[in-house]
């Protein structure tokens, strides 16, 4: 088996992508055989991307109250799950929310909305949003992710400065059904597409542990081939109470990590970017996850919260990489970071918290947010992730 990971791996160096009969032995494979399969599945991380890890950062211009029905979301049609509810962020208030994630070493922001696709004075809206912070932030790349597209609209978003456009395809094309039905594959196919199109850079990604069979990992997988996108974020089910997906644990931190091998192998060359839901499904696996994949979000997602930003650089650092796009290296960062981290809870307890973004060579200003240390992994075996209460739609700073 050993050396077939490696026939394998070295067809992924060259650029070739491992077969769907492959992948699935590679997502069969026992846990005897994981340290040898990470090992060398980790050469093909590093023959695309050598050290480097890429640092996203979610910025929920709206939460909360969508009219279409997925079955593993919190904001999803009669959800009574208590995540923030809030209407669009005004253009300044998403600017700021983006500064932090870019103090924190973030070179993407993604401007994520809730609902079933924009109006074309949303799309106006948005594309005011990332004009502004362009022009303040040269440089960064803007994803944005806000439903359905139609005529139109995605040539409006690149035409403003839109880099990326998210629109995950989730699952397989055969397990759709389950997991939603107030629309389909082919209607996330037909988003992504609009977007490539109009000249975005295709984002689209998996939840994995929602029921599915591994053949129809392997299926998603090739759907994402299929679509030809360019960075793969893979989200592991966080089930919601009050969602249909409610206690569904089916994944192993074992497992996560070989559906990352599979992802990696079936597409070596594209940014593969560990998401929601990494601290509770990989847990102490999460480190040894950036030599297979070469992205994370930092710090939290849409509705939950990660662990602190600084545990996310730390396991940059640790892991000997540095930071795409960054001017200081990962060590110099995380360590700003923690200085500004330690600044904010001095501050906190003395209740003057800053609410400015850190700049480059600050070491006061960096906030860590009021819910510091209720994050994912904090206890329990699985634990759910604390509800964000900080960040975008909140008087609290965000974790980044
Ligand atoms: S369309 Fe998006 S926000 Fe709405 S329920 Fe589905 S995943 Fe959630």
């Amino acid at each position: 088996m050993f050396n077939k990971f490696t026939e394998i791996a070295e067809r992924a160096c060259q650029g070739h992508a491992a077969t769907a009969d492959e992948a699935l032995v590679v997502l069969q494979s026992s846990d005897d055989q994981l340290l040898d399969l990470v090992a060398t599945t980790s050469k093909v991380r590093r023959q695309h991307f050598g050290n480097l890890v890429k640092i996203n950062y979610l910025v929920n211009l709206k939460s909360g109250l969508c009219p279409e029905d997925c079955g593993y979301c919190s904001q999803r049609l009669g959800s009574e799950t208590d995540v923030l509810k809030y209407p669009w962020l005004s253009q300044a208030d998403a600017q700021r929310q983006a500064e932090f994630g870019l103090s924190g070493g973030a070179s993407r922001v993604c401007l994520v909305a809730s609902g079933r696709g924009p109006s074309n004075r949303d799309v106006g809206k948005v594309s005011n949003m990332v004009t502004s912070i362009k022009s303040s932030n040269p440089g960064v790349e803007v994803c944005a992710c806000l439903g359905f597209l139609k005529d139109g609209q995605a040539e409006t978003l690149k035409a403003s400065g839109v880099d990326a456009y998210n629109h995950n395809l989730n699952t397989a094309e055969s397990h759709y059904p389950e997991i939603c039905s107030t629309h389909t594959f082919d209607d996330r196919v037909d988003t992504v597409t609009r977007a490539r199109e109009a000249g975005m850079s295709p984002c689209s990604g998996l939840i994995v542990g929602m029921g599915e069979t591994d053949e129809q990992v392997i299926e998603a997988i090739q759907g994402l081939q299929a679509i030809d996108s360019d960075s793969i974020p893979v989200n592991f089910l966080i089930p919601f109470e009050d969602t249909p997906l409610a206690g569904t644990y089916e994944l192993s931190p074992q497992k996560s990590m070989r559906i990352l091998c599979a992802v990696r192998l079936m597409c070596p060359d594209r940014e593969l970017r560990i998401a929601g839901g990494r601290e509770m499904h990989l847990r102490s696996w999460q480190p040894l996850s950036l030599h297979i994949a070469n992205s994370l979000f930092l710090g939290d997602y849409l509705t939950v919260e990660g662990q602190t930003a600084e545990a996310d650089l730390d396991m940059v650092v640790d892991g000997g990489f540095e930071i795409v796009g960054a001017d200081e290296s990962a060590v110099e960062l995380r360590d700003r970071v923690r200085a500004h981290r330690r600044a904010h809870q001095q501050a906190f307890e003395s209740e003057t918290v800053p609410d400015t973004p850190p700049e480059p060579g600050d070491t006061l200003t960096l906030p860590c947010g009021k819910s510091a240390g209720s994050s994912a992994g904090s206890g329990g075996a699985v634990p759910i992730p604390s509800i964000r209460r900080r960040g975008a739609g909140t008087d609290q700073v965000p974790n980044a």
